[in-house]
């Protein structure tokens, strides 16, 4: 596989520290609040990162921390405390909040078809890491104690803007918004590794420690999460690229400080998800959550193929325009996989030749619009029904669209609704599944109010000389 490499700024071989094993780490997120859809859009690509990996045989241990102590409403250490303003918000306490955003970020995930990482970390179960991180990095002259705090000493450093595609400023920008000044600190870019004074004296979450009761900041706990879990190498780190500066910059700081030698040589960044006025946030504009879009009758897998039709590396922009569209496309794919009959034998030369392309083309770079083509591919490849639906089934392991099994579940709808007589919808025809569920499929999208793809339907059926004509509690067709 290539990848895109935000450290060395170039595409390059994917490598990793143990042949054939892949240590990867994933930014979670800070459970103050919902995740809004373009937070998602980061989880989707780094599931399907994943699943590619395993999918091109790789042994993958995934990682991933929960913020639930110590994020800063700027990821600079400035600001409100994210949790605390999340309990003031909804006269909860910091673990309540902590606990409903927790499971409600995971319910999310698993209508996005995310898969839930190998280890699932909250940043308040790791006290004991941090505190060993730190006191060696305070031995060793990279960190100090200014106003009850401990500070990394980014001075210390020969090269601390690892991640800097652009110029200093531009990258600096979210870390000045509304920043006042901590006049602890020794050089701009120090930042807290331990809190004690602050102030936030009604922090609910304190710990003891050398440095005196407090608590964790934000970027010391994914290098502590990390090296628990995967290790004093770390093969891949991910996450929003919102993240890059300075929270991945301080992790690499504080862990290869720590560590004595590199840390992590494969940093992976999903851009952001754009409205059309600019950056989505949680504070401006409408809060785009998952929940809204199944409010609005979308399946929340529509998104899931929106964002897989465009590059992780490139912005994308969210309209409700082009989410129907997305959906519409959706749809009509699942309906053409519905039309494929499920009998017959696989063509394993056919089956192998389709993995080997769909591995190459995918692997340059994470290329997912590619995997969204090679579907397509399939449906039209010159074989057999059974081989199409095993070769979509092999790419959906990767995708994770719930293709067969919704393009099953249309099919088997059709099937009982003209076998049944009952239910809501009867087709009454001349018993071709093929054909029940394409007039299935049309009354689905006209309820959904989907009237391009009722009609595109219509239009398809008419081709294969076939009259629907709706009659009361359902649909009648025949061949003419
Ligand atoms: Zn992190």
């Amino acid at each position: 596989m290539y990848l895109y490499n935000s450290a060395t700024h170039k595409k390059e071989e994917f490598k990793t520290h143990i042949p054939g094993r892949v240590e990867m780490y994933t930014c979670g997120p800070t459970v103050y609040h919902f995740a809004h859809i373009g937070n998602l859009r980061s989880y989707i690509m780094e599931d399907v990162l994943e699943k590619y990996l395993r999918f091109a045989g790789y042994d993958v241990n995934r990682v991933m921390n929960i913020t639930d102590v110590g994020h800063l409403s700027s990821d600079a250490d400035t600001g409100e405390d994210k949790m605390l303003k999340g309990a003031k918000r909804e006269n909860k306490t910091v673990m309540d909040i902590a606990k409903f955003y927790t499971d409600a970020f995971f319910d999310d995930c698993r209508k996005l078809n995310i898969k839930t990482p190998d280890v699932v970390q909250p940043a308040t179960g790791c006290i004991d890491e941090y505190i060993k991180i730190i006191s060696r990095l305070v031995d060793t002259g990279y960190a100090y104690l200014a106003g009850g705090n401990v500070y990394f000493d980014s001075s210390k450093l020969e090269r601390y803007y690892i991640f800097n595609d652009h110029d200093e400023d531009d990258l600096a920008v979210g870390v000045r918004e509304g920043v006042e000044e901590d006049s602890n600190k020794r050089n701009k870019n120090d930042f807290v590794l331990w809190f004690t004074k602050s102030k936030f004296e009604d922090q609910a979450l304190k710990w003891d420690s050398p440095w005196g009761v407090g608590y964790p900041g934000w970027h010391i706990e994914c290098s502590g999460i990390s090296m628990k879990y995967n290790g004093e190498y770390l093969d891949l780190h991910c996450g929003g690229v919102d993240n890059a500066f300075p929270h991945h910059t301080n992790e690499i700081a504080q862990s290869e400080s720590y560590l004595g030698h590199p840390w992590c040589p494969q940093w992976f960044h999903v851009h952001h998800l754009n409205d059309p006025a600019g950056k989505m946030s949680k504070s401006k504009g409408e809060f785009l959550t998952v929940s809204l879009l199944e409010e609005k009758g979308y399946d929340p897998l529509a998104y899931r193929w929106f964002c897989l039709q465009s590059h992780y590396r490139k912005t994308l922009v969210f309209s409700w325009e082009n989410l129907d569209n997305a959906a519409a496309a959706y749809t009509k794919l699942l309906n053409r996989i519905a039309a494929l009959k499920p009998e017959g034998d696989v063509d394993t030369a056919v089956f192998d030749e389709y993995r080997k392309k769909f591995l190459q083309q995918v692997g340059n770079d994470l290329n997912t619009s590619m995997a969204v083509t090679a579907v397509f591919d399939a449906l039209k490849a010159k074989t057999g029904d059974a081989t199409k639906l095993a070769v979509i089934g092999e790419f959906d392991k990767v995708l994770s669209m719930s293709l067969l099994e919704k393009a099953a579940a249309l099919r088997e709808k059709a099937a009982q609704a003209v076998q049944s007589g009952g239910g809501d919808y009867v087709i009454t025809g001349e018993g071709d599944p093929e054909i029940d569920a394409k007039v299935l499929a049309r009354y689905e999208a006209k309820k959904a109010k989907n009237f391009a793809e009722a009609d595109r339907i219509r239009d398809e059926l008419k081709a294969q000389g076939i009259e629907v004509t709706d009659v009361k509690g359902g649909a009648a067709w025949k061949r003419v």
